[in-house]
């Protein structure tokens, strides 16, 4: 008998398992790679999906297929109603996992523990905490990395994402790394991505090569250990030798994973993007509240999905201001 397609497979046979759910277009930072420095448009907040929404939209997903959500946002946890999400969200056959800058979640560490999400995903773009306040244009560096330690200390497993740019932080990235020699985290770096608004230039990456040379060059190629990536990861992972933690590099730019992808988004309106480089989008929320089936809509969004980075396939076509300026801000995307 022919196996069913799911409809979450697109017309390159890539199977969506992994939907990442933006919470809110809010934030309690303002860092400068991911949302203009005079701010965005936000929507009206009976635009934005409310926790039955979310909950029915995500059960769409999970019932056809999708075995991960991640939350993120904006800051996933500025959200009052965050609890009702986690428990709604917890009960459905899904692995949960949260992308957050870490400033409030000490205060969430009971509902956290109580709906099983141990994955835990810290944004930290540098040591220094006057860095901290030019990057995120916000004092707020102390309490981030103290939250940071206290997840791992109550067992969390953690990584922390860090975007680099040049001549900002990358004379860091041998401290990051150093970080992880008893720390059990991943810290992973994250080649800086062109969105909306962010004067992003290719100039400011920092690429895959450029890093791995650098750790080569301090720790000693016998030293670098190359570990097993996991199925559909973004990320190359990588390890020094006697270390407790590992690190990565995600390399969007340089080395896309475009062919593996397994990855969905829903904004906080509630509309569904095929790739995170996409400026097409499915207005499923209007949908739900009209009483339509998602499903087909879902479906239809994906069989257009781009083979690689919603068209822009080489870096030429990334270079192309215009380009981005269809797509939205990081901040109401979700990364
Ligand atoms: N507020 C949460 C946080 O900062 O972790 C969640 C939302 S944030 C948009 C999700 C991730 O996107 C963060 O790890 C952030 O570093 C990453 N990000 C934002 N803008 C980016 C860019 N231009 N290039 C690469 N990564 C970016
Ligand atoms: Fe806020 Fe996260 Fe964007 Fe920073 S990266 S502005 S913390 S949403």
């Amino acid at each position: 008998m022919k196996k069913e397609q799911s409809i979450l497979t697109d017309q390159f046979k890539r199977n969506h398992t992994y939907l990442r759910i933006s919470l809110t277009e809010r934030c309690n930072l303002r860092c400068t790679y991911c949302m203009p420095a005079e701010g965005i448009p936000l929507s009206p907040k009976s635009h934005i999906m409310n926790y039955d929404e979310i909950y029915e939209i995500a059960k769409v997903f999970v019932t056809n297929g999708v075995t991960k959500i991640r939350l993120t946002g904006g800051e996933p946890l500025i959200r009052k109603d965050i609890p009702i999400i986690l428990e709604k969200l917890a009960s459905l056959p899904v692995e949960l996992a949260i992308t957050t800058n870490g400033i409030t979640i000490d205060r969430h560490i009971d509902d956290l523990k109580k709906f099983n999400i141990n994955n835990i995903n810290v944004s930290l773009d540098t040591l220094s905490k006057s860095k901290f306040k030019t990057i995120t244009r916000r004092n707020q560096f102390k309490k981030v990395y103290q939250n940071t330690l206290m997840l791992v200390e109550r067992g969390f497993n953690v990584k922390i994402n860090a975007v680099l740019i040049k001549d900002f932080n990358d004379d860091e990235i041998i401290d990051f790394i150093n970080l992880t020699k008893n720390l059990p985290i991943s810290f992973r770096f994250i080649e800086f991505m062109p969105f909306n608004g962010n004067k992003w230039d290719l100039k400011k990456m920092v690429p895959l090569a450029e890093i791995l040379k650098k750790v080569t060059s301090h720790f000693s190629n016998e030293n670098v250990e190359k570990i097993k990536d996991a199925e559909n990861d973004t990320s190359k992972n990588y390890k020094i030798k006697g270390f407790k933690g590992s690190f990565a590099i995600i390399s969007s730019v340089t080395n896309p994973f475009c062919d593996t992808c397994n990855r969905l988004r829903l904004t906080a309106d509630g509309k569904l993007k095929n790739c995170l480089f996409s400026a097409s989008e499915a207005d499923l929320l209007s949908s739900l509240r009209e009483g339509k089936f998602i499903a087909p809509i879902i479906q239809r969004a994906i069989q257009h999905k781009f083979k690689i980075r919603g068209g822009m396939d080489t870096i030429e076509k990334l270079q192309k201001p215009d380009l981005h300026s269809q797509n939205r801000s990081m901040i109401s995307i979700g990364g």
